[in-house]
């Protein structure tokens, strides 16, 4: 009996392995045909100036919009993109379709995700240089967010991409920074223009006494050596505030707004004076010291 129960169970396992197996292919399929049924989209999320209280720019974020499925985030398909080299031919669409849109907006930065992947194998600085061109579009407008895990190997080849696009006028911004292998000594052997706090960080913020020093922490490194800093998951103002008082240059997040499909940008842009006013500072009594 003990021996039919064990090959129950294998059988049941090898069931569920095989059912995983044939799901995954079967998004992978779908997703191959995603950029030729117009099914990705681009939501942008603004990233406001901390000491204009002003939109600066935008992120763009994909989306799949997968039929009655409904909306697919990227946390829940990237990864396949990746595994299967369906992220080259996809991260060519983000860069095409993000400077196409960012005509829309010319007093506007737009930044651009950039897989690991895309980034060691697709042909980036030419895609950007023909994306840029054929949009029409000032790569001083355009920046590139990568992560931490492009750093980790191949050092030469990946600084030789980063200063071409550099050279090209393109900006590149620290993605996630805190949440990788990353050690500061990074910071001074990459030329980024911009390091990006990871939400995790600032979700800790007046909570918890070392994401406030961590935070000021990379804030003030960045600033020595001529980074801009962004703060990324803005949830509450008490964040704001901490994170102004910091000197922290930019910020993003559902304080602000969520990321939003192209066709609302303009709306946005133009409500954002009332909304800023909502957003005045707090009394500084009420600010968690
Ligand atoms: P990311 O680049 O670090 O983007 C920030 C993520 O945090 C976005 O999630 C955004 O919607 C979310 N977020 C922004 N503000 C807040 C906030 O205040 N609270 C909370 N809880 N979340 C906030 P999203 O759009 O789901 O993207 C997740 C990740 O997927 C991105 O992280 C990025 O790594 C990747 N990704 C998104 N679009 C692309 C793309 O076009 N290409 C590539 N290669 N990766 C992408
Ligand atoms: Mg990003
Ligand atoms: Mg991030
Ligand atoms: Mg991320």
């Amino acid at each position: 009996r003990a021996k039919g129960e064990g090959r129950g169970t294998f059988r049941y396992f090898e069931d569920a392995m095989n059912d995983r197996l044939v799901a995954r292919k079967k998004v992978e399929l779908a997703l191959r045909h995603a950029i030729a049924r117009n099914e990705l989209q681009l939501h942008y999320q603004p990233q406001i100036d901390m000491k204009t209280n002003s939109v600066k720019g935008v992120e763009a974020l994909i989306r799949w919009y997968r039929g009655e499925d409904g909306i697919v985030q990227p946390n829940d398909f990237i990864q396949l993109a990746e595994e299967t080299g369906l992220i080259i031919p996809i991260g060519e669409w983000v860069i095409r379709e993000a400077c196409r849109q960012a005509g829309d907006w010319p007093e506007l930065t737009f930044a651009v995700n950039v897989s690991p992947v895309q980034f060691r194998h697709g042909n980036l600085v030419e895609t950007v240089r023909s994306a840029l061109a054929e949009a029409g579009v000032e790569p001083h407008r355009l920046e590139i967010e990568i992560t931490e895990n492009v750093l980790l190997s191949h050092t030469d080849e990946t600084i030789e991409t980063l200063r071409a696009l550099q050279a090209m006028g393109v900006r590149i911004a620290m993605d996630d920074f805190g949440t990788g292998y990353s050690s500061l000594s990074y910071l001074r052997r990459f030329p980024f223009d911009k390091i990006k706090i990871d939400r995790s960080f600032t979700s800790d913020l007046g909570t918890c006494f070392d994401a406030d020093s961590i935070v000021a922490a990379v804030i003030n490194l960045g600033a020595a050596m001529g980074m801009v800093s962004n703060a990324e998951g803005v949830e509450t103002l008490e964040q704001a505030e901490l994170l102004r008082a910091q000197g922290c240059n930019e910020v993003q997040g559902f304080l602000y707004s969520r990321p939003v499909p192209s066709a609302s940008i303009a709306q946005l842009l133009a409500d954002w004076k009332s909304k800023a006013a909502e957003m005045q500072p707090v009394a500084p009594e009420t600010v968690v010291q």
